[in-house]
């Protein structure tokens, strides 16, 4: 059998596990539930190593790589914050390394189906929209492209550059971080501590209130969702008010950083067009000289909820340039 590469998302609700074989094809998923913040970091560490040997092939794989939703140093060592993780500033990569090793020695060294034992992976670590994004650009809806922006939409917004390539970290390995920008001055309050962030205006909790306030009761994103997809009028209306935010904002990364395309993933963007059309027709109204430049395309991501554990063991491969 090939080298096989692991791959471990780390998020708010589920630890997910995916193994790919060295030319990235998908051969297992795994989900184990998630410890809550009070669980505390060594049930999380735990949580992820017993994922990850769930889709251990016959060996152990060559190397591994730890998707986490939150803040990672520029080194690729230490997870500094995430709202629904319970590591602080934390030297995370070398301790799920060694929990892995401690794993493999409590077990006899004998991988779970009894094959020969391999040496114990190298571990990578790097912030979740990063691994999706370069998933997207490796085996998903970036392929074949140089520069791309990544932008999900969940509860709120995670964000990614890549240029020329490679997914830009920047200084401190905190570039992307796109939901926190300020798109309404002295707008409304966020989780964050600041006013008029871009994800309170464009995201699953910006959708929900939309639809609040035009409703007079409280419907989640699915069932907002549900309603968009069977024509309703005011669900449709929410999806072209945050779409119509996604593009504004979308805009001034174009500004920035000027992908050839901007990928839109998380939950959601499963309505497809219903947000991306009012997006599109937005970003298009948004940039200057557009006459005379080519505005890059709103695409929906290729690859589903499994992107950002795809694009840990496919960084894990190539390593964490
Ligand atoms: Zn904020």
């Amino acid at each position: 059998m090939g080298e096989t590469y692991v791959g471990v998302d780390v998020g708010g609700t589920k630890v997910l596990a995916v193994r790919l074989s060295a030319a990235g094809v998908l051969e297992a998923t795994a989900t184990r539930p998630m410890p809550g913040v009070s669980a505390g970091p060594d049930a999380v560490e735990e949580a992820v190593a017993l994922a990850a040997r769930d889709v251990y092939a016959a060996g152990a794989p060559a190397a591994l790589g730890v998707s986490a939703a939150g803040l990672v140093d520029a080194t690729g060592e230490r997870f500094l914050f995430g709202a629904h993780l319970p590591w602080r500033d934390a030297p995370v990569r070398r301790s799920i390394e060694r929990r892995l090793e401690q794993m493999e020695r409590g077990s006899g060294g004998g991988a779970p189906s009894g094959g020969p034992r391999g040496p114990n992976p190298r571990v990578v670590l790097d912030n979740d929209a990063n691994c999706a994004a370069y998933a997207e650009l490796v085996a998903g809806a970036a392929r074949g492209v140089r520069s791309a922006l990544l932008i999900t939409i969940g509860t709120g917004i995670g964000g990614a550059v890549v240029l020329d390539g490679r997914v830009i970290r920047g200084a401190h390995g905190l570039a992307g971080e796109f939901g926190h920008m300020q798109a309404v001055p002295d707008g409304l309050a966020c989780e964050c501590g600041l006013r008029g962030c871009w994800e309170q205006y464009c995201s699953g909790r910006a959708l929900e209130r939309v639809t609040r306030v035009a409703l007079g009761r409280h419907l989640d994103g699915p069932e907002v969702t549900a309603l968009a997809l069977a024509g309703d009028q005011v669900a449709l209306h929410s999806f072209a008010s945050i779409g119509t935010w996604l593009g504004v904002g979308t805009a001034a990364l174009v500004s920035a950083f000027d992908p050839e395309v901007v990928v839109v993933g998380g939950g959601v963007s499963a309505v497809g067009d219903l947000l991306l059309g009012p997006a599109r027709r937005a970003l298009a109204g948004s940039l200057q000289g557009t006459a005379y430049r080519s505005v890059p395309e709103l695409v929906p991501a290729g690859l589903g909820p499994e992107a950002g554990a795809i694009g840990a063991a496919l960084l894990a491969r190539d390593g964490r340039s």
